[in-house]
């Protein structure tokens, strides 16, 4: 997630959803060479590799000017239908949601959502947002009521099930609809809304966790960012990160004629029309996702695209005023490739960045968020640190929010050794300053398992658990972290708990490390390197 400011470490940003970054001073450590694989291999030695891709030079400057979204989308006008509920598609949805150990109030482990439709009419005049939802979800238990989350700033006009109006109550931010329903028995409701939305304070001491969900700016451009909630602020959701769901988003945006605002969200862009009330564009995302990593942005956006050698598009979405940051963008072809040699291909279909007026930066699934207030000696380490998050975080969730360290540890370790190798600051000093720091974050808000719930993502978080992998790699060496570190987002099936990815790191080494992962993860004090 967002943005953490380093104090007294000199440490720079703690990249968007990033850890700190702590300044080197040390020698830097002689390098071993670039396994020039797409995908880790038995001989690949990643300590330092890729030095072949240290060529992120001002040759990847933007040379074709940016595109209108509705040339990029296939010709047609099409929007998609609510989708069949017993559709096979949906099978990939399938989750095992869980009251959170962490925020028990967010999310219903009785509700396993498959597919959102969002039908959103912005009006950036008034700021208002209409919405047309069609949710379609496997009750997990026999029950009389469906329940979602929704923010009480939008009023919902109705709730069907197919022809057949329901009875529901929305108090507070809890929507409840009365339905008999049998658990695995696939329902489809259609929930007709509108209103002006509101973030809400994040359980956070971070300054940037003051507004989660959608926030309007006063110019009618909209931006999200909701870890560790906060969807629930633009639409009915089961909003915890263990449901994940299939989505198609269809953003109209009205009364933007002039102002050339557009809707950007996840996934692929399908289709986009343009008329005299504005444009409509409609994004698909074919994998399956978690609340938190969901996005809209409206603005003036256009794209510049870019490729990986392997052919595969970016699309950079940029507003006019986010131009200082596209020299830095450009990069993520580059970047893409060498988290690739790491992890293994990029595990989804499309990838987009988008710029937005948000703090710092969040990893949300297939379009990286990134604020267009980004220090630009920072933000190829934030953008590598939200390319990570991609495998970790996003292709495998945590399924509970006590585990995000899963999430935040390994994408700061893979910027650290980013940061070595492209941005002088050499990985040993860097660990040596993390270390030296470690024993405070855990007192700060406690074992980064563990830790205090209104402390949500402090750097005990992200640097404790880098340290952790860090620690990993120099026990078992190279071949075998990297294995394992690639492995793990594909094996997990979507959500990871902490039990099973330390089962699969014991099975997959051949080694018994319950005290080595408990020591790190649940520990007061910094474990012996
Ligand atoms: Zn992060």
């Amino acid at each position: 997630m967002r943005g953490i400011v380093g104090g007294a470490l000199a440490v720079a940003l703690l990249a968007g959803c990033t850890g700190s970054t702590p300044q080197p001073t040390a020698p830097q450590p002689a390098r071993s060479s670039h396994p020039g694989t797409a995908a880790p291999t038995a001989t690949s030695s990643a300590h330092n590799p890729a030095s072949s891709q240290s060529s992120l030079s001002p040759s990847m400057q933007p040379t074709t000017p940016a595109a209108d979204a509705c040339s990029l989308a296939p010709p047609g006008r099409r929007l998609p239908r609510a989708i069949d509920p017993e559709s096979p598609v949906l099978d990939s949805a399938e989750s095992t949601p869980r009251e959170d150990s962490v925020y028990p109030a967010y999310g219903d482990p009785s509700v396993d959502v498959l597919h959102y439709l969002l039908d959103l009419t912005w009006s950036s005049p008034s700021k208002r947002l209409s919405g047309v939802e069609h949710v379609t979800l496997r009750p997990t238990a026999d029950d009389t009521e469906v329940a979602l989350a929704l923010s009480s700033r939008l009023r919902v006009r109705d709730v069907r099930l197919g022809s057949r109006m329901l009875p529901f109550t929305h108090s507070g931010d809890q929507l409840r609809v009365s339905l008999k329903v049998k658990r695995d028995k696939r329902i489809q409701l259609k929930i007709r809304y509108s209103g002006t939305p509101r973030p809400v304070p994040g359980p956070s001491t971070r300054a940037d966790s003051e507004r989660l969900g959608l926030v309007a700016e006063p110019n009618g451009d909209v931006w999200t960012s909701q870890e560790p909630y906060g969807a629930f602020t633009w639409y009915a959701v089961n909003d915890q990160p263990a449901d994940k769901a299939l989505y198609d988003i269809v953003v109209r945006v009205r009364g933007a004629r002039d102002s050339g605002q557009v809707g950007i969200a996840n996934g692929m862009l399908r289709s986009c029309t343009s008329g005299k009330d504005g444009r409509t564009t409609w994004w698909q995302l074919a994998d399956p996702a978690a609340s938190y990593l969901t996005a809209l942005a409206i603005g003036p956006y256009a794209a510049t695209e870019r490729t990986t050698r392997r052919g595969f598009p970016i699309d950079l979405w940029t507003r006019p005023m986010d131009a200082a940051l596209l020299p830095i963008l450009v990069k993520a072809p580059k970047q893409l490739e060498w988290l690739e040699a790491r992890l293994g291909p990029y595990p989804f279909a499309s990838l987009g960045i988008v710029v937005t007026d948000m703090d710092g930066a969040m990893e949300t699934q297939t379009l990286v968020t990134m604020s267009s207030g980004l220090p630009p000696e920072r933000a190829p380490l934030v953008l590598v640190h939200e390319l990570a998050h991609q495998w970790y975080g996003d292709l495998v969730t945590p399924a509970d929010w006590r585990d995000v360290w899963m999430n935040e540890g390994m994408a700061l370790y893979l910027q650290w050794l980013y940061a070595d190798e492209f941005l002088d600051e050499p990985l040993d000093s860097t660990l040596a300053t993390a270390r030296a720091k470690d024993a405070e974050y855990r007192a700060e808000a406690g074992p980064p398992g563990d830790y205090d719930p209104t402390k949500f993502a402090l750097r005990n978080v992200y640097v404790s658990p880098a340290l952790m992998w860090d620690a990993l790699r120099r026990k078992v060496g190279d071949r075998v972290f990297w294995d394992v570190v690639s492995a793990w987002p594909r094996t997990a099936d979507g959500t990871g708990t902490r039990a099973e990815l330390f089962a699969f790191i014991e099975k997959r080494t051949g080694r018994e490390l319950s005290s080595f992962f408990d020591a790190w993860i649940m520990g007061t004090k910094t474990p012996h390197a």
